[in-house]
């Protein structure tokens, strides 16, 4: 028996534009609670909203970035419901006619490229924010009420979680490029609802759709699908069915709780909101905006195996975010070896990153630094091993790799004299790993090379060191 999981995901980004969508008040983050305000992101009767144009231009970029036909003619809709981080007791949204109509993008999985197709993207209104104290109180603070958001709706392209993660990422990814939005999940900038079921493939019989609300970061979106896909499998296994309701992820206890039961689509007496003209976008303005795209991540990463003739999979992972594309690309500047600043940056520069759990942009690590360190390892000034402790201080303490290798006398001997006088008196020390090399072991040769490189303090020419072990070997023993 099989089952098809089945994933649809919504994602709120917000804008990072100046001001809000409908009226001049910062769209700053954060601030002492209310101060963000005016009458009209208040609601007050009688203010009259306004249209941020550059936040039609963002969502405008993001439909570009996601192939999608923008609607040179759409309007916003009112959409009707209370709640008390809702002021107006509706939140100004777009309805049937979004400004991105359908579009796609692509992911690279295990199978090859897949395209993940979008429903829309349209813009609409965050609303205020909720703060539940443990006394049992409820503060709102407003300064989010009005800030611009674009809702990006896909279609239920994805099969596993792993899908729906690495179309997060590419989304993620995507905006930061465009610099639509900070995409900054611990911000709540970027907030993720999924939907999901499965398919017994052999009866066709499917389970009823979850939805799950509010997810604030790829792990835990993950670990709540990955959780309710088990869920819906083992209730169509024991020959039932899920309801369809809404469920929330608790981090804490590893698991979904349901939040309520979804009767039919809740009606919200959309309409046009008589407040703003209905929006008509130039062809021209459009045509504009698609020229002043920067490269995106697909196109960099073709242009990467193009121009530095790196693997897909090398130029994928370089590409994966604009600050790290940069910091290679810099690099490549100052040292023209793009095979060896990449396995470099693929290796322990990445590994670093992942470690500390930090962007390149936030690291003490220079292009500049990088740059110098390689250069140094490839001159044999110091050995790769070296290399590597020196990357390590340069992320520590920021010095620059010259200055690192002076301080602590890391130049690599690769005198032949001074290397000869170690490995003879290694050699010496160690006549029964001599036997076990010339009886076949060759393994016995690297413990060699490891007690030159011991007694050297790792200073020595590690090539050197194994040739002349071969050689003295073959003259005296
Ligand atoms: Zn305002
Ligand atoms: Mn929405």
């Amino acid at each position: 028996m099989g089952y098809k999981t089945v994933i649809g995901l919504e994602i709120h980004a917000e804008l990072s534009t100046e001001t809000k969508m409908f009226c001049s008040c910062t769209n700053a983050f954060g601030g002492e609670a209310n101060t963000h305000c005016c009458p009209v992101c208040m609601g007050l009767p009688g203010a009259l909203p306004v249209l941020n144009k550059k936040a039609v231009e963002y969502a405008i970029k993001a439909g570009i970035a996601f192939n999608t036909k923008i609607n040179t003619k759409t309007r916003m809709d009112r959409k009707n419901y209370f709640y008390a981080d809702l002021v107006k007791g509706y939140q100004i949204s777009q309805d049937t006619i979004p400004l991105c109509g359908e579009g796609y993008t692509e992911i690279e999985i295990e199978e090859g490229t897949k395209r993940v197709n979008l429903q829309r993207i349209h813009i609409e209104e965050d609303t205020g924010k909720l703060t539940h104290t443990m006394d049992g109180d409820t503060l709102i603070d407003y300064n989010r009420a009005g800030v611009p958001l674009i809702e990006i709706v896909t279609k239920p392209d994805m099969n596993t979680p792993e899908e729906a993660r690495l179309f997060l990422e590419k989304l993620r990814a995507t905006l930061k490029y465009i610099e639509v939005s900070d995409v900054k999940m611990e911000e709540g900038s970027l907030r993720c609802d999924v939907n999901i079921n499965v398919v017994d493939t052999e009866t066709g019989l499917k389970t009823n759709i979850t939805e799950i609300k509010n997810l604030n970061s790829f792990r835990g979106a993950v670990k709540a699908m990955e959780y309710e896909e088990k869920r819906h499998i083992d209730t169509l296994k024991q020959g039932q069915n899920t309801l369809k309701e809404t469920r929330r992820w608790d981090e804490v206890k590893g698991e979904t709780i349901s939040m309520r039961e979804k009767g039919d689509t809740a009606d919200y007496r959309f309409a046009a909101d008589g407040d703003l003209a209905a929006i008509e976008i130039p062809e021209e303005w459009v045509n504009e905006i698609r020229n002043s795209m920067p490269e995106l991540p697909h196109h960099k990463k073709e242009r990467f195996v193009k121009e530095y003739a790196l693997s897909e999979y090398d130029a994928g992972v370089l590409t994966a975010s604009k600050a790290l594309a940069m910091f290679f690309e810099d690099t490549v500047k100052l040292l023209d070896d793009p095979k060896l600043v990449s396995n470099w940056v693929m290796g322990d520069v990445l590994r670093r990153l992942k470690d500390d759990d930090v962007e390149i942009e936030d690291t003490k690590l220079s292009p500049k630094d990088l740059s110098q360190l390689i250069a140094l390892v490839k001159s044999e000034k110091i050995n790769n091993n070296t290399g590597k402790k020196v990357l390590k201080e340069i992320f520590d303490t920021g010095k620059d790799p010259e200055t690192i290798v002076k301080e602590k006398g890391l130049i690599q001997i690769s005198d032949e004299s001074q290397v000869r006088e170690i490995v003879e008196k290694v050699l010496e020390d160690n006549k029964q790993s001599i036997e076990d090399y010339k009886s076949g072991k060759d393994r016995a040769l690297g413990f060699l090379v490891g007690q030159v490189m011991k007694i050297s303090r790792g200073k020595a020419n590690p090539q050197l060191a194994n040739k002349m072990i071969l050689d003295i070997i073959k003259e005296k023993y």
